[in-house]
Formats: structure tokens, sequence, C-alpha cells
């Protein structure tokens, strides 16, 4: 945790006994029968008052804090809770900013209970205290406040020129340190509006879209330019863009190819992949002309095959799209990779969840739609949580349905390694890096984030762009002009 500014002590006159007995306060979802015929932010937070008593459920342990070593960000998560517990809300916001470039997206994003709740001292005998959530609230009253997410005290311009590719967590975490940095700083993306995976495969009612627009104008405000439509490795090339003038390249590509699935029937019509249907779900008609059986999901058995975020997200979708029935099925609980608190608002809204189950083929109408999927139940093949699930012998039963969605695991886009030259992948097609600077095989080129094969989370990607960021930072001062 190097050069993390810490109070040197932040140890106050508490009573931890008593801060034990305080009962976790509500925090407020929209009702459900009205969340689920729209598509806006489900959770409504805490209160100003609820956010105070759940951060002074805080005991302050001893150091190291089990929260701050379990947070990717290593953000100092008891200081700021102190300070909301004292309702000085924009000096909590203060200290998540200095080691985290998004809190308001990764209090909403973040798997709290895998990461820093889920090693919260207190957590062990009472309810976790929702560290994210405070996290996303504080976040957002700065915002409020200030009209914006604040500017960062900036360096002096260095002259520098530097290309970031992708605008998802990963290109605009490096696209802030670089700039902040004195770099002159260029994102490309493919797509008509910044935000990647944030705006592209994440509904709204789980991260509004005004929070990734006030991120974008905060960065033009810090001089970032942007430039959309540009498909590195159809457009143009790395090469090209050396020439252009840029001395050095980020990576922030992501992992948005969805791998092959061996189901047989996943060519019948009315089956579709969870990005596709999800960028249906997000963009306007102009921007994605979606096929014309995606959108009458009114009335149809919805079948999601997978257990992510994805399936999760494609599952309370097709909830708020009418559908008659959603069932997400998957293999076992190590597939169940969301955040509980999205599992549970899922089941309030209606989603079926069906565990230990394998689709093991889609059958169709007799003409080219699917209607039905023939499935298998599992079982462990041992005790522990890692056991591997195993055919029940002659537990098979078959489903309606007439809508499927592919929710399988993602890999990297290899169009940028196959045209260009010295950029080398692993075999599984995750970018070759150096483990500390995040250097490519190729002269001048790092890479952050999922193309790398790091765990798919936004906060995992934000923490190893700023560390990247940084490696950048040292590769370009040592540069002659
Ligand atoms: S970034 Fe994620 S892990 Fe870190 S404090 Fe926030 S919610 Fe917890």
């Amino acid at each position: 945790m190097e050069g993390i500014k810490r109070k040197e002590t932040w140890e106050h006159d508490i009573d931890r006994k008593a801060r034990l007995r305080i009962p976790p306060p509500r925090l407020d979802y929209r009702p459900v029968e009205e969340r689920v015929q729209d598509f806006e932010e489900a959770c409504l937070g805490f209160s100003l008052e609820s956010a105070m008593e759940e951060a002074s459920r805080c005991v302050e342990c001893p150091d190291p804090q089990g929260c701050v070593l379990a947070c990717p960000l290593h953000n100092d998560i008891p200081s700021a809770m102190w300070e909301i517990s004292e309702g000085n809300f924009l000096a909590a916001a203060e200290i998540f900013r200095q080691t985290s470039n998004f809190p308001e997206l990764c209090g909403r994003l973040c798997p709290d209970e895998c990461l820093c709740a889920g090693s919260c001292g207190v957590g062990k005998f009472h309810p976790d205290i929702r560290l994210g959530r405070l996290e996303a609230f504080i976040a957002d009253k700065q915002r409020e406040a200030q009209g914006g997410i604040p500017i960062p005290v900036m360096q002096k311009p260095t002259g520098k020129k530097v290309a970031v590719i992708g605008s998802g967590p990963a290109g605009l975490t490096a696209a802030e340190e670089l700039a902040k940095l004195g770099h002159e700083v260029t994102v490309f993306d493919m797509h008509s509006q910044p935000g990647g995976t944030l705006v592209y495969d994440i509904p709204r009612f789980r991260l509004p879209i005004n929070i990734v627009e006030k991120k974008v104008e905060q960065l033009r405000n810090m001089g970032v330019e942007f430039k959309f439509g540009m498909c590195i490795g159809r457009e143009t090339n790395l090469d090209s863009l050396f020439e252009q003038g840029f001395q050095a390249i980020f990576l922030g590509t992501g992992a948005g190819l969805e791998l092959r699935t061996e189901i047989p029937g996943t060519n019948l019509e009315g089956t579709f992949l969870a990005t596709e249907f999800l960028r249906y779900v997000n963009l306007s008609e102009n921007e994605f002309p979606a096929d014309k059986e995606m959108q009458q999901v009114k009335d149809k058995h919805v079948v999601i095959i997978g257990g992510g975020y994805a399936a999760v997200d494609c599952a309370r979708a097709a909830v708020r799209m009418d559908a008659k029935e959603v069932t997400c099925i998957y293999r076992c609980e190590l597939e169940m990779l969301c955040r509980v608190e999205d599992k549970i608002a899922a089941q309030e809204e209606g989603v079926d969840f069906l565990p230990m189950t394998e689709v093991i083929e889609l059958l169709g109408n007799g003409q080219k739609y699917v209607s039905q999927a023939r499935c298998q139940r599992l079982r462990p093949s041992g005790i522990g949580p890692r056991a591997q699930p195993i055919p029940v012998e002659g537990a098979l039963f078959t489903m309606e349905a007439d809508l499927v969605i592919l929710a399988p695991e993602r890999g990297p886009d290899p169009l940028i390694e196959n045209t260009t030259t010295d950029l080398e992948a692993a075999s599984e097609g995750w970018l070759l890096v150096d483990d500390d600077t995040g250097l490519t095989t190729k002269e001048g080129v790092f890479a952050a984030g999922d193309n790398t094969g790091q765990s798919q989370l936004a906060v995992i990607a934000i923490a190893d762009a700023r560390r990247v960021s940084s490696a950048m930072h040292d590769y370009l001062m040592a540069m002659r002009r």
C-alpha cells in the first residue's frame, strides 16, 4: 500500500461494544412493482441519517484492517467511515478519490461481500456493513454538491502524446491518471459513445448512464480528447498511431468476446448472446437495429444459460420487457459470480434461479425457432465449494424456452493482436504483459484490465490501470523527445 496517504492515527474514542449493537439501517429499494416497469436505478441507497448510522457500525479494527487489504484499490475505508459517521460527506468522498478514480462506480458494481465488506471484522458476527453502497452514496453526494466529479491537481504539461484504446473502466482510468501527470491523452473507441462495457453491457437499473457521462465530462475538462467510431485493427492500427506522433499506447480493450458454447441447438432462431441482448436493452434503435425476434420478449418463456453478472442483468431486463417467465440456469455456485444484492433483487422481481442444472440441448418447434430446453440435473462430485458438478443419472427434464440467452465466459477480441506486428498473446488470447509494468511484447504498448486475463471486475481493471499508468509515465519521462 505504498504511496497511499493515510492518517497517522485514526483511532477515535469510540465504544466498540455499543457500535456492534447498532442495528443495520434500511437500504431502500424502489418497490418491486414500480421498478420492473422501467430501467431506472433500482436501489435508492441510504438517506443522510441512515448512512451515518451504517458507517457508525465500523469499529476501527487495528492496523492492518481486513477491509483495506481486501479492496483492490486499498481505499482507506475506516477513515472514510469515520467521516461519514460524523456527517462529513465531502471529506469522506475525498478519501475515496485519493485511491479510486470512480468510487460511484465501484460502490455500485463491486461484489463487496467478497472484497472489502467480506473481510470486515464486524461482518464475522453481525450483518456486513454495506461499504460499497456507502461509497456510492458519498461519491454521489459530492458530485451533486460540486456539480460534477472534481478535477484532480494537474501536473505541468510534459509534451508527450498518449493514445488510450477503449473507454471502459481501464481506459477511463488510464486517461485520467496520464492526463493528471501532464500528458496529452486521446481516447479511441470503436463505439459511438464513451463508456465501453459500462454503457453497452450494464443495464441502467444497475448503473445510471449519467454517472459515466459525468466521468467523461470530468476527463474532457482535464483536456482528454475522445475519438469515436475508430476501431483499432480495422480503421487504423497501432503502428499508424505511432506514426501520427503518439509516444505510448495503452490498451484497455477488455474482454468483450463471448466464448463458444457447445450446446446443440444454439443456431435456432430466438437464441441470442448476452452481449447482443444487453446492447439491445441499452441502446436506441438507431444505434442498435435489433433482431425482430429479440424485440418480442413479451409473454415469452425466457431461459438464460449462465450465472454471472451478464446472466442476471439479462434476466432482470427480460422481466422489465414483460417476459412471461424468466429462468436463469447455471451449473454451480462458482459460476454465480454476481453481487448477492443483485441476485436478491432479481429474485424479488420474479427471476427463477435453477442451480446444479445444465442445458444439454435446445429443441426447435418443428420450424426454425427454439421452443424447449432439455436439461440435466447435477450433483457435486465431492464435498466443499470447489467440488465439480456431475450429472445425476436419469435426472433429465424439458422446459419451455421460446427465447434463449447464452451468457458464457468472455475472452478478449484478437483483432488488435492479429493486425499488429510484435504484439503477442497467450494461447487463450490474453495479451502477454510484464507483471509489474503492463508493458506488452511491443515497444511502447501497455495493457491492463480484462484483456490481460484479470478477473472481470471493474475495480480490478481500475486498480490494474492505475499501476500500469504509473509505469507508462516512467517510460515516457525516460524517453528522449
Ligand atoms: S472499491 Fe470495491 S472493494 Fe474497494 S472499498 Fe469500494 S466497494 Fe469495497
